[in-house]
């Protein structure tokens, strides 16, 4: 059996990865430009460009390759497939580099998305408003936790939300009315085998997500099939190996894809501690070629990002059901830095805790504040 993991990507998913990885016997090698990058602690670096040869050569001795994150070059992507297996396949990489190509895949497959428009000039913002109403631009590339995205609300809008665009390519979306925000979790092996996490219940704040409930509450079995059926048609189409995310809007008891992510996913930490398998293990396994694991719940989480700065553990690890994860990362406003899940007997009780620590989590930012101006 394959013994070497190459990843690339060193930021705390290929970190995560790479914990499981080691759990399991591996060996991992991450590529990453950064010189101290979270998963350096727990993999060996290559301290490279995705794009160097030599670097590529290098992780090419490994048994098998996988990516942390969408935006690593294709071509690297490609160029290693000739040497080794690659999961998840470079197709999905692409597609879900560029906005307008992902929105135009899923429609093909039939799965609603948000309506859209390309947008290439101030006129095709302008008749995009007249199309959708109000919409929100887009970059069609390297956005992530809403940044390269402006709202537009009328006319008198367009001319500065296009300028902000600074030449990118980008997209108008129309605003979907959602009730909440929902992710699916699944993992695909080598031989098709599929298995779904339950389905999660997101919150996010400017753009970037900051609580998971897990399971999702309220959840009726149309829209665990709905979930189930989308996420199996794109594994499919993509002859995909490893996890994947997708984000929905919920719109009634309709589901709605706003984006999905060939890669583990931040919605999905959850799984360490609140699941038979975490998706981290579950797409090493896929990756490696081994059998996948029971994606089963364990009781109730809730995770809760850590943006910017994080708590005391002394503080923290004193709420029962309480597990800290700290990527050791340079804290920094609006960076993730680490998360925290609770996991509990019932819903009630890991709310109830997870909304105590979201106190401590404030009174700790409020304290830090005049520093992290400086
Ligand atoms: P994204 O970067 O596309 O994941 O968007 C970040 C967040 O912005 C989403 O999680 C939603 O909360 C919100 N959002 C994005 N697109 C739309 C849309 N078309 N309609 C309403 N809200 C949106």
């Amino acid at each position: 059996m394959s013994r070497h993991l190459g990843i690339l990507g060193g930021g705390q998913l290929g970190r995560m990865l790479a914990l499981s990885a080691r759990e399991l016997g591996l060996e991992v090698t991450i590529i990453d430009p950064g010189k101290a990058p979270p998963a350096a602690a727990v993999a060996a670096h290559i301290h490279s460009e995705y794009g160097d040869q030599e670097a590529l050569e290098r992780i090419a001795q490994s048994d098998a390759l996988t990516f942390e994150f969408e935006n690593v070059p294709e071509q690297a992507t490609r160029i290693l497939e000739q040497k080794l297996p690659v999961a998840p396949p470079p197709r999905a990489l692409k597609v879900s580099q560029d906005r307008l190509v992902e929105k135009n895949q899923l429609n093909q497959l039939g799965i609603e998305t948000a309506a859209f428009c390309e947008i290439q000039s101030e006129a095709d913002v302008l008749l995009a408003l007249n199309e959708l109403g109000p919409v929100l631009l887009k970059t069609r590339t390297l956005g992530y936790d809403g940044k390269g995205q402006a709202l537009v609300r009328d006319a008198s809008a367009a001319a500065a939300a296009f300028a902000s665009l600074k030449g990118a390519a980008a997209i108008a979306e129309g605003l979907v009315p959602f009730d909440r925000e929902l992710s699916s979790v699944a993992t695909r092996a080598r031989n098709g085998e599929l298995a779904f996490y339950d389905l999660t219940e997101n919150h996010h704040k400017a753009g970037i997500l900051r609580r998971s409930f897990a399971p999702a509450p309220n959840i009726s079995k149309s829209l665990i099939a709905q979930a189930q059926d989308i996420t199996e048609k794109l594994l499919v189409e993509l002859d995909y190996v490893g996890t994947l995310a997708i984000e929905f809007f919920q719109v009634g008891q309709r589901l709605i894809v706003n984006e999905f992510a060939p890669r583990v996913h931040n919605s999905g930490h959850w799984t360490i501690e609140g699941a038979e398998t975490s998706q981290f293990e579950n797409h090493v396994r896929a990756v490696m070629g081994f059998p996948l694991g029971s994606t089963e719940h364990l009781g109730h989480s809730v995770m809760i990002n850590l943006i910017g700065s994080i708590p005391p553990a002394q503080d923290v690890l004193a709420f029962r059901g309480a597990h800290l994860h700290d990527y050791s990362k340079d804290p920094r406003p609006g960076r993730k830095v680490g998360h925290i899940t609770i996991r509990r007997d019932s819903e009630e009780e890991a709310r109830a805790v997870a909304a105590e620590l979201e106190e401590l989590i404030r009174s700790h930012e409020k304290g830090i504040q005049p520093s992290s101006e400086t």
